[in-house]
């Protein structure tokens, strides 16, 4: 493997991080918890599952460390491990913030329904405010793989965006993981139609936007967006039409989720043309925004304490859904439980 140029801060194993647990793992690598031993806090660090497109990866990693925004999840270095004679054995990842309530879709399952409007409302603004951030870079980053997993959570339940750029990444790599149906379900259920039907298709803003669409969904309902989980069928199903159910959503429920419904129905119309901008999003999900936002300490207060009930309840096994596991002889492979069932 060529050693990539970088101007960012490079993080080598052992040299600075200790108390490595494993808390996580994805398509494009294993998530790993540990504290840095000079800054006394703790970072996350994704190990790659394959070192291809490393260099493709350390320039987007880069222009997030030199930009930034508040919803967008910060990079702070890159990881390696040391001294190995085989270049090829060596192991790339990103060292970034420590998100500390998981993500978005740990929070669904943890609370089995959505949060409370308030934070509803904010936490889709933010999205918003995020993927908004990445489209106006210059040049501009589209995320690809927008979904809850991919939007994490700090200790006051604020969101911000992570592996963007990632999936391109994954696709232009020689080594494209095969995901098992299931698995490639959770990416499939927010991609758009015209992914699915030419071979020439190109992803562009309006493919963001309509990932963007079905989370709103998502985030609504407090549930995935399909109630099966079959990765072709999705894919056939979603060119025909289908989109999660919308009248399962009642509008009545809270100020400005109509207006939402709304924009969530533009965001995921079949022709990307219609599809809105994120700025113009941010228009509609920071007026909603506005009407509730005096009510968000509250809500973030009663859910942190719910979480942390259900925490101190199942001490004896995982923190919600997120098992750490304390890494120790070398880095084993690591596949979260996970629980894929899709329920409407
Ligand atoms: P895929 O990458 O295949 O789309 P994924 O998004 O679930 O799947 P990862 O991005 O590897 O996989 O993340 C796995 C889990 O690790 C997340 O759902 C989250 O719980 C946890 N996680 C990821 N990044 C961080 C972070 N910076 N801080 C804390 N937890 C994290």
């Amino acid at each position: 493997m060529d050693q990539p140029i970088c101007l960012l801060p490079t993080f080598v194993s052992d040299d600075c991080l200790e108390s490595w647990q494993l808390i996580g793992s994805g398509g494009f690598g294993q998530i790993h918890r540990a504290k840095h031993k000079k800054w006394g806090m703790d970072v996350a660090i994704k190990l790659l599952h394959y070192n291809d497109g490393t260099e493709d990866l350390l320039r987007e990693a880069e222009l997030m460390h030199q930009g930034g925004n508040p919803n967008v999840l910060r990079i702070l270095g890159v990881y390696k491990t040391q001294g190995q004679a085989d270049v090829s054995a060596i192991q790339v990842g990103l060292v970034m913030e420590y998100m500390e309530r998981g993500s978005l879709a740990d929070l669904q399952k943890a609370l089995n329904g959505p949060p409370p409007w308030p934070l509803t409302f904010r936490i889709i603004n933010q999205i918003a405010l995020g993927m908004n951030f990445l489209h106006q870079l210059n040049p501009p980053i589209l995320h690809l793989d927008l979904k809850p997993s991919n939007v994490l959570l700090d200790d006051s339940l604020n969101a911000k965006l992570t592996d963007f750029g990632l999936a391109k990444i994954a696709k232009s790599s020689s080594k494209v993981i095969e995901d098992k149906d299931e698995e490639a379900a959770g990416t499939t259920s927010y991609m758009p139609p015209e992914a699915f039907g030419s071979s020439r298709y190109v992803p562009n803003f309006s493919t963001d936007v309509y990932s963007y669409g079905i989370l709103l969904w998502s985030v609504i309902a407090g549930k995935q967006p399909y109630d099966f989980n079959i990765s072709s069928l999705l894919r056939f199903r979603i060119r025909e039409g289908d989109r999660p159910n919308l009248t399962s959503l009642d509008s009545s429920q809270a100020d400005g989720l109509s207006n939402v419904i709304d924009l969530m129905k533009c965001c995921w119309d079949s022709d990307p043309k219609i599809r809105p901008k994120f700025i113009d999003c941010i228009e509609v999900t920071k007026n909603v925004y506005d009407l509730h936002r005096q009510h968000v300490p509250d809500a973030v207060h009663t859910i942190l304490k719910q979480l942390d009930n259900k925490e101190k309840s199942c001490s004896s096994s995982a923190p919600l859904s997120r098992k750490p596991q304390t890494l120790k002889g070398g880095l084993k492979q690591h596949k979260e439980p996970t629980k894929k069932t899709l329920a409407t």
